[in-house]
């Protein structure tokens, strides 16, 4: 083979491999996890002159002397009819909900979803989609709902209306990259809302997703005083009034991750049906004509999950995770097997 034909080659393996390598979704995005830059287009989608002069918080612990005039969720729960979702309306009906990934803990809840058939809603992170766009594309695939969580999870009644707008608009960007949907609901970071953050989340077009049942499941990752079996019995509790609810979890702490099954089972067990916060408040889950379901009867043989762990996920459903086209694993192996084939063509041909 001529030498011009083998450099070739070479370099034609040697691209592809690179393009494969790497799982992060394609394109130029912000620093992860800090506050994104923001793009002069999106400027224009907020009124200014329509904002509430709610005064930006300077701190974390919010300066809650005007929590009633402008209805500063995290001060007092206040909320806005119009715009808050906060539980699911109807009876025996509930919106399981994760926040913050997807992480590393995402897939084992998934595989135990999926093995109980049971349709979920997921708050993500922009910059973490960005790092592990094939976990969304599994989130979307297997029929749960995604909402525009923000790109760097600041406290929004701190930050100025520019930030908001950009931390919004990058992490519909990044959704929109990995899985083109156009998500209609947002859910503020620690709920921490005001009627200026009100104004420019529903300007863009957003409904704003509270919840009205909290598991503090995150305090797992900081405070060593926390159990992991409040997370169960919180729930325990929770399903004995029969009335519909909206729950907070995260899959980005393996506590909660681990207690997730558990929890699920319970609310199941208890006679609720589970939905995507789309489908049990009637509302649209994307810009795009997408219709979501909400969770089916369990197999039989399904795994109960009562032990709380992240091992009572079902080991069937995790093979075929590992088939799918879109998991970390074959797209592991993809990257390795045209290695080889880089190593075996460079000996061959004595590159
Ligand atoms: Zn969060």
């Amino acid at each position: 083979m001529h030498l011009a034909s083998l450099s070739a080659l070479f370099t034609t393996v040697l691209l592809i491999f690179l393009s494969l390598s790497e799982a992060a979704l394609p394109g130029t995005w912000p620093t992860l996890d800090q506050a994104p830059p923001m793009k002069p287009e999106w400027a224009k989608l907020v009124d200014l002159k329509k904002l509430p002069k709610a005064p930006v918080q300077t701190a974390q612990a919010a300066d809650c002397s005007k929590a009633v005039e402008f209805c500063i969720w995290s001060c007092n729960t206040c909320i806005r009819n119009a715009s808050d979702v906060v539980a699911c309306p109807n009876n025996k009906e509930w919106g399981i909900s994760y926040d913050d990934g997807p992480s590393p803990y995402t897939p084992a809840l998934l595989d135990f979803l999926k093995s109980t058939n049971t349709k979920v809603t997921f708050a993500v992170i922009g910059s973490r989609v960005v790092e592990r766009p094939e976990i969304l594309q599994r989130i979307k695939d297997e029929g749960h709902e995604i909402v525009i969580h923000t790109w760097s999870h600041p406290s929004l009644t701190t930050v100025s209306t520019q930030q908001i707008i950009a931390e919004l608009k990058w992490t519909e960007l990044a959704i929109q990259t990995a899985v083109g949907l156009t998500p209609k609901f947002m859910r503020p970071p620690l709920g921490d809302i005001d009627d200026r953050v009100r104004s420019i989340i529903t300007q863009l077009g957003y409904k704003i997703l509270l919840w009205d049942r909290d598991t503090f499941d995150w305090k797992s990752g900081s405070d060593p005083s926390y159990q992991p079996s409040w997370i169960t019995g919180n729930f325990t509790q929770w399903v004995t009034d029969s009335k519909g609810h909206i729950s907070l979890e995260h899959d980005l702490y393996p506590v909660g991750a681990a207690n997730a099954p558990a929890a699920v089972n319970i609310v199941r067990n208890a006679g609720y049906t589970i939905k995507p916060v789309s489908v049990c408040t009637g509302l649209q889950p994307y810009v795009e004509n997408v219709q979501l379901v909400a969770s089916g009867p369990a197999p039989p043989n399904a795994t109960d999950g009562t032990d709380g762990t992240a091992n009572a996920t079902s080991t069937n459903n995790t093979s075929s995770y590992n088939s799918s086209s879109n998991s970390p694993s074959s797209h592991y192996l993809s990257s390795h097997a045209l290695l080889i084939v880089l190593i075996i063509s460079m000996a061959i041909f004595n590159l």
